[in-house]
């Protein structure tokens, strides 16, 4: 038997382990991961859970979600909003996720540019009138690269424990294997897509011709979508309405960068700062090296980044003041890495660290600090 099928002997009650929206949502995920899309819209994304999970993909940097039921979106939207962790530490990438009121029988601009469009579990609740216009929606103006459509597999519904018609009351249909794969092939030749037959939910053995429970198609656009005419009978208006909109702290906002790079900047000169104030105390405990004491930078062991020793890189301590060259700073990997240039340093510090008076190092006052000890 499959390891994620049980069948219990007595009640012959069929369980899927991990449950069957989980796999349908991992299927997703999985998907993500191998195309790396950077825009990704959920049809009929409910009560946003599928949402929730995507955004933990660092690939993707715009995320929107569509359903007709406005209410089963607000029930649990704000799971998509950033988490004090997020402020605290901001990604690299940018991340906005946006909730929209509307069908997916009209075409808004809103819905225009993404990558991977999913469907998971919405086909069979819409009306005849609504699935008509689903594939010009969604194929024909949408255009996405890929599309994921998940539907209920009609065969399986006999070893599904009280399904009598239909798995949910809203359902207006459920396809067999190859009622939805008819649907499939035709959609996909009528828009230049190549589709791909999968499922989640295997089977028990020996009644493999049932196939999954739920049964999913992966479309994948042939050719780039062509350009002027096209987009000339795209409507300029838009009909859905935005209900959510969240736009997550990223490093690629100038205004965390700079909190980030200031942080850092100072942890980095307090640590080197650190390292140089304890050298010289073993130095002035022995007094006959005292006064040849000369901070080198091998009092930095190597965990602190691979420094790259010059002259004018060197900390030094003048009357109460300690001098830590931004050069220093910034052959640190991190700092380096957020900044990218020097001139980058300088500007995003600029007015926000206390630098000696040529500007060329962080300067920290020992007598000062020692008395807020
Ligand atoms: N995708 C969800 C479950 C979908 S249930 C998941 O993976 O868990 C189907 C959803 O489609 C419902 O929330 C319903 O409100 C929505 N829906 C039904 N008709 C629709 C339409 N015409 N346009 C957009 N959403 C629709």
């Amino acid at each position: 038997m499959d390891k994620n099928f049980q069948e219990e002997e007595f009640t012959q009650i069929i369980k899927f382990t991990p449950p069957l929206h989980k796999q349908r949502h991992q299927f997703v995920k999985d998907l993500v991961e191998k195309y790396k899309p950077k825009k990704v819209a959920d049809l009929g994304c409910a009560d946003c859970s599928l949402l929730w999970m995507l955004k933990f993909c660092s690939c993707i940097e715009v995320l929107a979600g569509l359903d007709i039921c406005a209410n089963v979106m607000k029930e649990k939207m704000h799971t998509l909003s950033p988490l004090p962790v997020d402020y605290l530490q901001p990604s690299e990438r940018s991340l906005t996720v946006t909730l929209h009121h509307g069908s997916v029988a009209h075409k808004d601009p809103c819905m225009l540019g993404f990558d991977l469009v999913t469907c998971i579990e919405l086909i069979e609740h819409l009306e005849e009138s609504e699935l008509k216009k689903f594939p010009e929606v969604v194929f024909g103006f949408m255009a996405p690269s890929i599309v994921v459509i998940s539907t209920p597999n009609s065969e399986f519904n006999r070893l599904l424990p009280g399904v009598m018609l239909y798995r949910h009351p809203d359902h207006k249909f459920e396809w067999n294997q190859a009622q939805f794969q008819s649907w499939a092939l035709e959609t996909a030749r009528c828009y230049d897509y190549s589709v791909e037959f999968t499922g989640v939910g295997h089977p028990p053995t020996g009644m493999e011709k049932v196939g999954f429970c739920t049964q999913i198609g992966v479309f994948v656009r042939k050719y780039p979508p062509t350009g002027g005419s096209v987009q000339s009978e795209k409507p300029a208006e838009a009909v859905y309405k935005t209900v959510f909109k969240t736009v997550y702290p990223s490093l690629k906002d100038e205004k965390y960068l700079q909190n980030a790079v200031i942080s850092e900047v100072i942890f980095t000169a307090q640590i080197i700062k650190h390292r140089l104030m304890s050298k010289r105390e073993e130095y002035d405990d022995d007094p006959e090296r005292k006064s040849k004491f000369q901070p080198s930078m091998d009092c930095f062991s190597d965990s602190l980044g691979k420094l790259v020793v010059e002259k004018n890189m060197e900390p030094f301590v003048s009357g109460n003041e300690v001098y830590i060259p931004l050069a220093t700073i910034f052959s640190f990997p991190k700092v380096n890495r957020l900044c990218g240039t020097f001139e980058k340093l300088c500007k995003l510090i600029a007015g926000k660290v206390t630098l000696s008076s040529d500007g060329s190092a962080v300067m920290f006052n020992i007598e000062h600090e020692n008395e807020e000890n």
